[in-house]
C-alpha cells in the first residue's frame, strides 16, 4: 500500500490515528460491500429546457450500507480510487448502468411514454481512466446488455485532459465504439476553452457553482453566457447542473442553455421510482 501510495503516511501512522482506523475499516467494509451486491445506481433526470421531457439520465453510484444506510458517493469514491478498489466498482457501475437504462427503454416503449431514446450518462473517474481494460470490459456491457452505443455517454473531468496524447487516444476509443462524450464539472479546474476544439467532445455540462454563483454575481452570468455561445459555435450539447430554482431556470432559458439538472425537476431516484 504504501508502494502505490507515496503521498500517504505511513500505514503505523494510519493505524494509530482514529481517522487512520476508520478509513481502514471503511475500505474493508466498501471492499466486502461491493462482493456483497451493497451498491445501487440511482438516476437523475436531465430534461430540455425546451420540450421539458427527459433527454437522459445520469447514474449516480450509492452505498446502502447495512448499518450506515445510504451513503454518498463524497465518502467513499475518493477511497475506492486510493485502495484500488475504483475499477473493478467502475466496471460494475458501467455494466449495471448499461443494464437499467436498457431496461428503462424496453419498459418505456412499451408504454410508449416520453424518455424513449433518453441517453444514459456514467461517471469515469481518473483510475477508470487510466485502466487499460476499460472499453474492453465498456464493450463487454454494450454487447451484453444490448444498448445501442449511441445512448451511453461517457462523463469526464478536465483533469483527465491534462495528458493530451492520452486524452485523444481515449477519446477516438469512445468514437469507435460509438459512445459520447462529456466533460463534467465545466469551470472548476484548469478549464481551457481550447480544449473545446482540441479535443472531439459532444457535451459540457457547467458545473452547479458557476450556476448558484450566476444568480447573483453579474460577471459569473457572463462567463455562463459565453460559455453557452461557444458551446453552440462548437455545436456542443450544453447541460446546466445543479438547477433548484424557478429563476434559474429562467436565466438559463433566457441564455438559451438547452439541457438542465437538477433538484427542481428531480432528485437521484432508484430505477424503481422511473419504473
Ligand atoms: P457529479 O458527477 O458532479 O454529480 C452531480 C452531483 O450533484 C450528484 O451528487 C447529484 O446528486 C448532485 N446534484 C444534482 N442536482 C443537484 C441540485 O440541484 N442541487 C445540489 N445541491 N446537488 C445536486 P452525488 O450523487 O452525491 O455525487 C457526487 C459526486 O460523486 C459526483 O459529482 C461524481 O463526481 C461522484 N460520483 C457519483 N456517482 C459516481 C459514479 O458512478 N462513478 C464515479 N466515478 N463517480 C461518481
Ligand atoms: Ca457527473
Ligand atoms: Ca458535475
Ligand atoms: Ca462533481
Amino acid at each position: 500500500r504504501q508502494q502505490l501510495h507515496p503521498e500517504l503516511p505511513p500505514r503505523d501512522a494510519l493505524v494509530s490515528s482514529d481517522a487512520g482506523l476508520i478509513r481502514i475499516k471503511l475500505e474493508n467494509e466498501l471492499r466486502a460491500g461491493l462482493g456483497a451486491g451493497e451498491m445501487q445506481i440511482y438516476l437523475q433526470p436531465i430534461a430540455d429546457i425546451y420540450t421539458r421531457k427527459i433527454a437522459g439520465f445520469e447514474a449516480l453510484v450509492r452505498w446502502q450500507h447495512p448499518e450506515k444506510g445510504l451513503v454518498r458517493p463524497d465518502l467513499f469514491i475518493q477511497l475506492a480510487e486510493d485502495s484500488g478498489l475504483m475499477v473493478p466498482l467502475g466496471r460494475w457501475i458501467v455494466h449495471e448502468a448499461c443494464r437499467i437504462a436498457q431496461l428503462l427503454e424496453q419498459q418505456s416503449n412499451k408504454a410508449g411514454v416520453a424518455h424513449s431514446g433518453a441517453f444514459i450518462s456514467i461517471n469515469v473517474s481518473t483510475m477508470q481512466f487510466r485502466d487499460p481494460e476499460f472499453f474492453d470490459h465498456l464493450s463487454l456491457a454494450l454487447s451484453e446488455t444490448g444498448i445501442n452505443p449511441q445512448r451511453v455517454k461517457l462523463e469526464i473531468t478536465e483533469s483527465a485532459l491534462t495528458d493530451g496524447e492520452a486524452a485523444k487516444r481515449w477519446i477516438k476509443q469512445c468514437k469507435a465504439l460509438g459512445v459520447r462524450v462529456a466533460l463534467d464539472d465545466f469551470g472548476t479546474g484548469y478549464s481551457s476553452l481550447s480544449y473545446l476544439h482540441e479535443f472531439d467532445i459532444d457535451t459540457l455540462k457547467i458545473d452547479q457553482s458557476f450556476i448558484r454563483k450566476m444568480m447573483t454575481d453579474q460577471r459569473s452570468r457572463h462567463i455562463v453566457e459565453a460559455i453557452i455561445a461557444l458551446s453552440k459555435k462548437l455545436s456542443l450539447e450544453i447541460i446546466a447542473e445543479g438547477i433548484e430554482t424557478q429563476e434559474a431556470i429562467d436565466v438559463l432559458q433566457a441564455l438559451e442553455c438547452q439541457y438542465i439538472q437538477g433538484y427542481i425537476i428531480a432528485k437521484p431516484a432508484p430505477l424503481s421510482a422511473y419504473l
